[in-house]
């Protein structure tokens, strides 16, 4: 139901948990981050409250200047620590958050279970992350570039999509980036000063930045800590206004 992400200089932790705590107010039963910690993506979950996610991360590192944040309001599978978000597809190599509710799930998912896909969760979302997967192997035939190469997936999947979706979306192997794109579900950026922040609305952007960027539906944003540039399904790169956020004083 709420969705953070961050990638920038500084520790990616303490605005995923600020951030979910400020998004508390939509409810959830569930929560989860994921953050590029050296060599690894540090994948947390818990059931209930933030505060339980912030114990359980006691035993966790979450260093790291890269990561994404969700809470959940459970659609399809009951509120369990598997069916929190992030979600992983393939073998790990796409991570992902998702709000929405993906309708034609059943069918994607039966077909991925045929190509050899074995799922986590009972979610919608964790279709998502595997489509993704598959992506990346139609696209490494025909695009080098990394970054590219993830688009490309992403695109692919996203394309087969019908229902709903607020998606932040990491790769295990290529911490210097994030994607997000929506369709049907809010998600706005903060621009910071070599630091960019992804939220569902921009009340987690308070005292972070006040520049602000609405994401229309079928728009995506790649994210690094330099730079970021939002495409659209169908009119290719599109220059985003800026706005100033009004924050009461
Ligand atoms: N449909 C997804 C799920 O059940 C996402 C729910 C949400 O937006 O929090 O996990």
């Amino acid at each position: 139901c709420g969705i953070v992400a961050y990638v920038g200089n500084r520790m990616a932790g303490d605005f995923l948990l600020n951030g979910l705590r400020r998004l508390e107010y939509r409810g959830y039963d569930s929560a989860g981050i994921a953050i590029h910690g050296p060599g690894d993506v540090h994948v947390t979950r818990s059931v209930g409250r933030i505060q339980a996610l912030v114990e359980q991360l006691g035993s966790n590192p979450t260093d790291g200047s890269v990561g994404i944040g969700h809470t959940r309001w459970a659609t399809h599978g009951p509120a369990t620590e598997e069916n929190a978000h992030p979600h992983l597809g393939g073998d790990g190599e796409v991570i992902l958050v998702h709000n929405g509710v993906i309708e034609n799930f059943q069918t994607l998912k039966s077909d991925l279970i045929k190509r050899g896909y074995s799922f986590r969760s009972a979610t919608d979302s964790e279709v998502i992350a595997h489509l993704i997967a598959e992506g990346l192997k139609v696209a490494s035939a025909t695009t080098a570039d990394a970054q590219e190469r993830c688009i490309q997936a992403t695109r692919w999947a996203l394309a087969q999509l019908r229902g709903t979706y607020g998606l932040a979306i990491t790769f295990r192997d290529h911490p210097n980036f994030l994607l997000a794109t929506r369709f049907g579900s809010p998600l706005v950026i903060g621009v910071g000063q070599n630091e960019y922040f992804v939220a569902s609305d921009a009340s987690p952007l308070a005292g972070c930045t006040d520049q602000i960027v609405y994401m229309a539906d079928h728009q995506l944003a790649v994210l690094t800590p330099d730079d970021f540039s939002v495409s659209h399904r169908d009119q290719g790169q599109v220059n985003v206004q800026v706005q100033l956020l009004e924050t009461a004083t």
